[in-house]
């Protein structure tokens, strides 16, 4: 007994003071993508440089699709004027498959549903890997730390999909997981809701050529959410969920940062 009070004096409190203090991310981890908005010349640079095809070269510059991106700032470093940058800001979730391309412009707009507000208060959420790497899925696994603490939230992974209110998908969609991805849909009670998580549930990412694979979860559901990286840092996730969680109301003075900004960022 006394091992354990004088562990416990030891350990302290551990949780973090999220989203009243902003997490900041490692210098090791990309966050939104900042880009300067001027002509390219004849340079292909940055799309020669990206292996998942997230580059475009518009008239107005380059712009990248978070949705495929796999933040691995190969096309910063080859940009010759530097008009790609990373930040490390974790706030990359949209509501609309639009509002992941980042250009040198203000976001695109994203509008989440209605009927979100129903999950203000109580979120249940149940996870299939459909064929993920195990990447996404541990960052997501991780909330449930008494670090992050997201039960605190309000919300919760559970077991069953009759208990669940959204569908957290990983993984490009494998064939050999279509079916389960879908009977674990099927089961789940409406109003329900999809969340993409990581560029593969989103896009397909690297896998999105296979035959194998589907693209995404997008190709056989309904995406309410999208939250792109490869893997999402664990604050990337916390933040999308909290955008559903605030849809349409006023953020809680002391969750007000990430969601808050979310959703500002698709009201625009
Ligand atoms: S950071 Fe994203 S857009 Fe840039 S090269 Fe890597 S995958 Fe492509």
């Amino acid at each position: 007994m006394l091992h354990i009070i004088k562990e416990r004096l030891h350990q302290q409190y551990r949780t973090l003071d999220y989203p009243a203090v902003q997490p900041g991310l490692s210098p090791r981890c990309l966050g939104r993508p900042a880009i300067t908005a001027s002509p390219c010349a004849n340079c292909r640079a940055c799309l020669d440089a990206c292996p998942s095809g997230a580059v475009t070269v518009r008239p107005e510059g380059p712009a990248i699709d978070m949705g495929r991106c796999l933040f691995c700032g190969a096309c910063a470093r080859a940009c010759p004027d530097s008009k790609i940058a990373f930040t490390n800001d974790h706030r990359v979730a949209a509501f609309d498959r639009s509002g992941l391309i980042v250009t040198g412009g203000a976001p695109q707009a994203g509008t989440p549903r209605q009927d979100l507000t129903l999950f203000s208060r109580s979120l249940k959420l149940r996870e299939v890997s459909a064929g993920g790497c195990n990447a996404c899925e541990a960052d997501t696994n991780v909330l449930g730390t008494l670090v992050y603490d997201l039960g605190k939230f309000g919300i919760e992974f559970v077991a069953s999909p009759r208990h669940a209110d959204g569908l957290v998908v990983t993984g490009p969609v494998s064939e050999n997981m279509r079916q389960a991805l879908l009977d674990t849909y099927e089961a789940m009670p409406e109003p329900r809701l999809v969340i993409a998580v990581g560029s593969c549930a989103i896009s397909g990412g690297l896998f999105s050529e296979s035959p194998e694979c589907h693209g995404g979860a997008a190709t056989l559901l309904p995406v309410d959410l999208f939250i792109p990286g490869c893997p999402p840092s664990p604050w990337s996730i916390l933040d999308g969920l909290l955008a559903i969680k605030h849809a349409g109301q006023p953020a809680p003075a002391d969750e007000n940062s990430a969601a808050t900004s979310t959703r500002q960022q698709h009201d625009n």
